[in-house]
């Protein structure tokens, strides 16, 4: 007989399955290879977080050089996306420093544009001190940054006297209403003036949000100002919406992610829409109905 938590997490993953590539090295580069049949780039991400031991952060770097080196023999366009807490930042800085240093060698080897994920905001300072860190050294290296958090306007104008290659994002955790615009409305009007900060001043960005109303301001933008941009969106959300980009010339990524631990990842997408609460209650109904 199932137990409670185990029917829950089987339901739950059934309904992953649409944001993730699935638990292997193998299976993300399948659907890395499927992104970019539809005309697509690919992003991939090892899923995990805030890791302590050490054998596992070895691990988590060893599969994204294997991925890296990957790309370049299936002659796929594809980056990678690492979060910081993944490869050490939970240990120290230094820790993170030195396992980001290893990931991008190797990246560069093979060309593979590296990208830093933004995590909570306990890490926000670390998280741009060790961009710039690298960044001073490696070209082919991006970071997220976040509309729902207040600071980002300065450090996105700070970023941009750099040269940073920046993907914008509105911001996928909880965090206080004393540092973070709490409101829709609010996170998508400073979305929009990040947004023309980096049309007005930047280059080579990702417009990183699956919101039509986003999407249109950025082609409007791009009309103004010609620059090196793509849109990136999840794997499996607005899939309607990705192929008609890519007919119109836009470079369109997927971001993949893969791994075993696929629950706190999922569990935010289900937060982020009604509807997919609503999509996880009827798997849930169905599965009792069987
Ligand atoms: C490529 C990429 C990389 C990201 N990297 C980071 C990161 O490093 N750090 C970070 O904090 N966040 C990251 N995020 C997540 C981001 O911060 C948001 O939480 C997420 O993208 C939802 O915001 P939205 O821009 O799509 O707008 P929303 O206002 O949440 O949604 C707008 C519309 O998009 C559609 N939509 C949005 N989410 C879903 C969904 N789950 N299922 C179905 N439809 C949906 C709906 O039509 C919705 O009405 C990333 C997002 C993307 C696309």
């Amino acid at each position: 007989m199932v137990s409670g938590t185990k029917l829950m997490e089987k339901i739950l993953y059934g309904v992953a399955k649409q944001w993730i590539a699935g638990e292997t090295i193998d299976d993300a580069l399948e659907s890395v290879r499927d992104a970019y049949k539809k005309g697509r780039h690919a992003i991939v991400n090892k899923l995990g977080e805030y890791h302590t031991s050490k054998p596992l952060i070895i691990k988590t770097v060893k599969e994204y050089q294997l991925i890296s080196s990957s790309f370049r023999k299936w002659k796929v366009r594809g980056a990678i996306s690492v979060k910081p807490t993944q490869v050490g930042l939970s240990i120290s800085r230094k820790e993170c420093l030195r396992n980001f240093e290893t990931i991008i060698k190797n990246a560069s080897l093979s060309h593979t544009f590296v990208w830093i994920d933004m995590e909570s905001s306990d890490h926000t300072d670390e998280t741009i001190e060790i961009y710039h860190n690298l960044f001073a050294r490696y070209e082919r290296l991006g970071l997220a940054i976040q509309a729902n958090l207040k600071r980002t306007k300065n450090d996105l104008i700070d970023l941009l006297e750099y040269g940073a290659k920046i993907r914008l994002v509105k911001g996928a955790y909880n965090e206080d209403g004393k540092i973070a615009y709490k409101s829709k409305n609010k996170i998508d009007e400073n979305y929009l003036r990040l947004m023309k900060l980096l049309f007005r001043d930047g280059n080579e960005f990702g417009i990183a949000t699956h919101d039509s109303s986003m999407i249109n301001q950025a082609i409007r933008l791009s009309k103004i100002y010609e620059r090196k941009f793509e849109f990136q969106m999840l794997k499996g959300i607005r899939d309607e919406l990705k192929p008609d980009l890519a007919r119109k010339g836009f470079v369109v990524s997927d971001y993949i992610p893969y791994g075993t631990n696929w629950l706190p990842y999922s569990i935010r997408r289900v937060k982020e829409r009604k509807r997919n609460i609503l999509l996880l209650g009827s798997s849930f109904i169905q599965s009792h109905r069987v």
